[in-house]
């Protein structure tokens, strides 16, 4: 038996591990840094350095490394002993309070969207105090942000941190006009939702797609797919229990609060939601997550697939970033509240995510937008590429009243009860629920639902915090001047409902008249990525984020080439990889059937005469087989075309429609191929081999 209380956390150099083994003033200079943010001196780091090594070596660690976020999205880290030679041919293992808070890692092999060159190649880490040193695999991690010898940005830490300290100021300024006159800080607390496939991997192994490209190129639909609605919540199988197990502790290890597990709803599917935690914190730990959860599926024979859409005409994977304001006192600022005055604070709150949402449609779908998910964004199981918010029934009647100034009638178990409540206190349980919403508003935290399984959510809290904080700012500024402070409240909330009530949509978000309604709206539909991208450096997104200084222009420039490079190195890959699989193993294991049942038609006719089921088959092959050949030749052409391309913009968008659009001809003749071809020559696993074989 396990004791989980106390398999928690224990490879996490924590507060109690901190209290336990700093020296008092050392212990409180250190949280006066991880909570105020006040700078640390190095005489405190070099003794939390020595305490935090004592503790790592004592846990088997022999390696150090920052560990950081840069913009490829996963984590990076390079590790250092702690060995120090001592002259007599020995070592002493140690580590100083310059290398806990500075390191310098080569930089030019990271992305950097052209914000340096790699003769520049200089870049730091630092250590962000606020998220714990952990160990893994025999190295003490230390959580650290990156950038660039001359002050750019590198990662995405750095930003994060500052929109958090955005938010948390424009935030407590409200507070204060309420009335809060209390220390209490705010932040924002983010749960993130990961789903996920598990496959064997033997399969694995024989598809050149997934080890590639993360996602399969071809495969033709299994005779059973989800359509039974069986595996959802079903009960999990033995061999995939042993691996959430084993997950479960994993984490507990690292401090990460995984709490629930399920069977999604496509078969092979699964998903693991943790507690919430400040967003910072959040982050990391979904990165880890991420991390643990492929290492551990290697040691149980199985792949995790991350990738957004590993499998056509399945459901795909995402992340739902459940995000909310709270003070530090546990003061969540998305609750509707009992009390009216407090529902009053929660109205404005409400209002400002609106207005944000609505203003910033553009930010909010770059921030889930990859080659990847936009396989899954309007495929029927994800909400579509258009921004909208769900507020359920209650909030939006309430909303309505307050708009036209008329009394708002409470509802309840159906019948009116005449009473007339302006703040009316709603329950969690009131809020329905809309699994079609992008951002739903699910009782007290906003759901974002766009997110890519294989996302950093790092980005979309950067956007989520910088768009509301710079809506909370703008309120401040209005409520500071205000004569009448409740009557200014109460103007704000009308006015902004009106303005930006067109993001409200509490109806199927998957239905086709949803897209015509949301255009006549005038929302946004940015349907591909290349599409989306370039709205991230209009002026106005620069000067947004200029003003709350969380990137500059460069930075933002240097963001939008890394994003628009990837699109297209990955659609690169993904077509190179189709060539290859086709040119070298469909084609040819499709040309022997073929010849193998001209050869049958041959004997046969000499015997028995010739059969029609050789001769159908192997005319609708070799049609095919050829359909397949051009069309893979077309590909190829195109793919040279991308070559005549100089502008980063420009290339994601001819691999949008010139190679993408291809690759999806070549895979539904190969697809039909595969319906037609004798299992035993057919180079890969099925779907159903891959899908139901755990
Ligand atoms: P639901 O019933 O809406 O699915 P859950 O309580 O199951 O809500 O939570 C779903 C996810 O949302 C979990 O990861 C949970 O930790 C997270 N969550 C709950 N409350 C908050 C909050 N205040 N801020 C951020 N995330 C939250
Ligand atoms: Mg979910």
């Amino acid at each position: 038996m396990i004791n989980i209380p106390e398999l928690f956390g224990s490879f996490v150099f924590n507060d109690t591990q901190m209290q336990a083994r700093l020296p008092k003033e050392v212990y409180e200079a250190l949280k006066r840094t991880m909570e105020d943010g006040e700078a640390l001196d190095l005489n405190v780091a070099n003794q939390v350095a020595a305490a935090m090594k004592d503790w790592a070596v004592e846990h088997g660690a022999t390696h150090y490394t920052h560990w950081f976020q840069p913009m490829t999205g996963i984590t990076a880290e390079k590790h250092d002993s702690f060995i120090v030679p001592t002259g007599d041919g020995k070592v002493l293992m140690e580590f100083s309070g310059k290398e806990l808070i500075k390191g310098e890692p080569d930089a030019s092999s990271f992305p950097s969207g052209g914000l340096r060159s790699t003769f520049e190649a200089r870049g730091y880490t630092s250590w962000d105090p606020t998220s714990y040193a952990f160990i893994k695999d025999g190295s003490l991690c230390i959580p650290t942000a990156f950038y660039s010898y001359s002050g750019e940005v590198l990662d995405k830490k750095t930003p994060l941190l500052r929109s958090m300290k955005v938010i948390s100021h424009q935030a407590g300024r409200i507070l204060k006009l309420f009335g809060d006159d209390s220390d209490a800080t705010v932040t924002t607390t983010v749960g993130a939702e990961q789903e996920y496939f598990l496959i064997d991997k033997e399969m694995y192994d024989k598809r050149p797609d997934l080890i590639f490209t993360g996602r399969t190129l071809f495969g033709c639909k299994p005779p059973k797919g989800q359509e039974l609605e069986d595996h959802y919540f079903g009960a999990i199988k033995t061999r995939v229990s042993a691996y959430m197990k084993e997950l479960d502790e994993e984490l507990w290890k690292l401090g990460v609060l995984s709490k629930t597990k399920h069977n999604e709803a496509a078969p092979s599917q699964h998903e693991l939601a943790p507690v919430f935690a400040t967003t910072n914190i959040a982050t990391d730990h979904n990165q880890l997550t991420m991390e643990v959860m492929k290492k551990v599926a290697e040691r149980h024979n199985l792949v995790c697939l991350l990738h957004e859409k590993p499998f056509a005409g399945v459901n795909g994977s995402g992340k739902h970033n459940n995000w909310s304001i709270s003070t530090n006192t546990g003061v969540n600022l998305l609750n509707p509240g009992k009390n009216p005055e407090n529902n009053l604070r929660f109205l404005l709150f409400l209002t400002a995510v609106l207005k944000a949402v609505d203003s910033h449609q553009d930010l909010l779908r770059i921030s889930a937008a990859s080659a990847g998910n936009d396989h899954r964004l309007g495929a029927s199981e994800a909400p579509p590429a258009i921004m909208s918010v769900f507020l359920g029934d209650e909030l939006t009647a309430i909303l309505e009243a307050i708009e036209t100034d008329t009394p708002y009638q409470k509802v309840k178990k159906g019948t009116m009860d005449g009473g007339v409540d302006v703040l009316p206190h709603f329950k969690k349980d009131t809020t329905d629920r809309n699994r079609t919403s992008p951002f739903a508003f699910t009782g007290n935290k906003f759901e974002f639902r766009m997110l890519g399984s294989a996302f950093s959510i790092s980005c979309s809290n950067i956007i989520l915090n910088t768009i509301v904080a710079d809506v909370l700012c703008e309120f401040a500024d209005r409520l500071e001047t205000a004569k009448d402070f409740e009557a200014e409240v109460n103007a704000i909330i009308k006015e902004t409902v009106k303005n930006h009530k067109r993001i409200i949509f509490n109806g199927n978000n998957y239905s086709d008249e949803w897209v015509e309604e949301a255009e006549k709206r005038g929302l946004l539909n940015l349907k591909t990525t290349p599409e989306a991208l370039p709205y991230y450096i209009s002026d106005e997104n620069i000067a947004l984020f200029g003003k709350h200084k969380i990137y500059s222009r460069v930075e933002m420039e240097s963001r939008c080439e890394v994003l628009l490079d990837s699109y297209s190195k990955v659609i690169n890959i993904e077509a190179l990889t189709m060539l290859e699989m086709v040119r070298k193993e469909i084609l040819p294991a499709c040309s022997r059937f073929a010849s193998d049942l001209c050869v049958s038609i041959q004997n046969k006719a000499a015997t028995v005469g010739a059969g029609a089921y050789e001769m159908e088959v192997a005319k609708k092959v070799t049609a095919l087989t050829d359909e397949l050949y051009l069309t893979i030749n077309r590909l190829d052409e195109n793919l040279q075309g991308v070559k005549a391309i100089t502008d980063g913009k420009e290339i994601a968008q001819y691999y949008c429609e010139k190679v993408l659009s291809v690759m999806q001809e070549a895979r539904e003749i190969a697809d039909n191929l595969e319906t037609v071809t004798d299992k035993t020559y057919w180079p890969y696993p099925a779907y159903g081999d891959l899908l139901f074989s755990v």
